[in-house]
């Protein structure tokens, strides 16, 4: 049985040290979160697999890692403080704010909410009846917009200091350097960048755990293209991106593609369709794809009076302002998303109901656990041995563990998602038979429950197998 709330969700993450409240002894932040010692390296996990797949296996992208903190202008290049708002409604009862189409979702679903315009929101929770979350009254004020950047200041001294924001997203950081990774790289059109790094929203309604925070993180990639050629790229973007998704566990059933209405687009889109997930809650975006057209270097140009146009290298004469695909993942949904995923709750053959998370094998934040049968000093002394060897001969996470139970240690290396389990035990030194035979050692799949007996001499390959397979 998969998930059924985001509860069961947030309740392992804390038990098991993935993702705990943030700065938790102060009493917290709200919806702040920090990832632990499991949070980060699945966390790790999904982003080097989004690198490898979509930087260094590709010979048409490059990376980058560009600064938070950004000129200011680049922000009213980009339209961000003009256009960058979301409409804020007040109760007038109990002066609670909310994001008005937020509210309006649950029951006039996600499509109709994208078309309504600013003076449409507050009629509209009256006539839907959509009542103050806090104190269930109905009398909400006109919806105005609200602009979502962070700002602060630069400077030692307060005041003195220039107003600066938090960069709302990555893409900016790409669009400013287009000029210096084309000189640098010698790209030819159709080329990508792609970066990781953190964003900052100063959202309305943040909430449903790390779906939507104050501060998150963007895997981007803002892909120029020939003007001419970008329906053919956007569709190829969107099927890569599917099959991502769906390649790494995510049920082809649970996730869906929405495209934008006319209304619905951002200011610098002709055209968007979003990957959406069904979260316990319902529908909601994990990723973006925007057809960006030449908005955003094109306003570059504009704002800095820097040519930003490309040369075509077999004909000098024909420069042009490249046109942009920009595929948005969200990382900490993406992450969020495979914890959804990976949750099974199964009866095992005596009864016995186990968690497991069934991570794919290449997320898993730890890749094999090894555990000594009991806690006798010589059985740890060859355990530490066996692990020794795994450490010098592979790149696995690994985690050595021996305290509770052996039933009790598969449980917790089934909770956090462990392929494998390696039990070192009496049989392995030889001193009892019925165990197995020395120097053997009993490899347990966290998904079929197998276990099998390995010569540790046979060790890396039969590991190796596994992960090829
Ligand atoms: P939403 O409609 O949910 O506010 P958006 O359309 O504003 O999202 P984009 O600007 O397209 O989001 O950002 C790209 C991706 O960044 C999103 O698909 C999402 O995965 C992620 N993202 C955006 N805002 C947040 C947030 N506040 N918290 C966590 N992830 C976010």
């Amino acid at each position: 049985m998969p998930a059924t709330s985001l509860d069961q969700i947030v309740s392992l993450c804390k038990r098991r040290g993935f993702i705990f409240p943030g700065s938790e002894i102060y009493g917290g932040l709200a919806n702040t979160w920090d990832y632990g010692p499991l949070g980060v390296e699945l966390k790790n996990r999904v982003k080097q697999h989004w690198w490898n797949t979509f930087i260094h296996r590709r010979s048409d992208m490059v990376g980058l890692d560009s600064s938070i903190l950004m000129n200011p202008k680049v922000w009213e290049a980009s339209g961000h403080v003009g256009s960058f708002a979301d409409p804020l409604v007040d109760c007038k009862n109990c002066n609670e704010r909310y994001r008005g189409d937020k509210l309006l979702e649950d029951t006039m679903g996600v499509e109709a909410v994208a078309v309504l315009s600013l003076d449409q929101v507050q009629p509209m929770l009256a006539a839907e009846k959509v009542n103050c979350p806090k104190c269930e009254k109905n009398d909400w004020s006109e919806a105005k917009h609200f602009n979502l950047m962070f700002k602060t200041q630069q400077g030692v001294i307060e005041g003195e200091g220039a107003d600066i924001y938090m960069r709302p997203e990555t893409a900016q950081g790409i669009f400013v350097n287009f000029k210096n990774v084309l000189q640098t790289g010698r790209q030819r059109l159709p080329f990508g960048i792609g970066q990781i790094g953190k964003a900052f929203r100063n959202e309305i309604t943040p909430g449903n755990f790390t779906f939507r925070t104050r501060e998150f993180e963007q895997m981007e990639i803002e892909y120029f293209v020939e003007p001419s050629t970008k329906e053919e790229h956007f569709q190829t973007w969107k099927k890569t991106v599917w099959d991502w998704y769906t390649g790494l566990g995510i049920d082809p059933e649970k996730i869906r593609i929405r495209a934008h209405e006319d209304d619905e687009l951002s200011h610098y889109s002709s055209q968007t369709v979003d990957i959406e997930y069904q979260f316990p809650w319902g529908w909601g975006e994990l990723f973006g794809l925007a057809d960006r057209g030449d908005y955003d270097l094109s306003q570059h140009e504009k704002f800095s009076g820097q040519d930003l146009k490309y040369t075509d290298p077999d004909d000098a004469t024909n420069k042009f302002l490249p046109h942009v695909i920009e595929p948005s993942f969200g990382c900490d949904r993406t992450v969020l998303t495979f914890l959804l995923e990976a949750y099974t709750e199964e009866e095992l053959p005596n009864g016995d109901v186990r968690t497991v998370m069934k991570f794919d094998k290449r997320l898993s934040p730890i890749d094999i656990a090894i555990l000594p049968l009991s806690k006798k000093e010589h059985l740890i002394e060859k355990a530490k041995e066996v692990h020794q060897l795994l450490l010098d001969e592979t790149n696995l996470v690994t985690d050595f563990d021996v305290t509770g139970s052996i039933g009790k240690r598969y449980r917790r290396q089934d909770e956090i998602g462990t392929p494998l389990c390696i039990t070192v035990d009496f049989g392995t030194l030889g001193e009892e038979d019925d165990q197995g035979p020395k120097d053997t050692v009993t490899i347990r799949d966290r998904d079929t429950l197998e276990q099998k007996r390995v010569k540790i001499s046979d060790l890396r390959n039969e590991i190796a197998e596994y992960w090829k397979s």
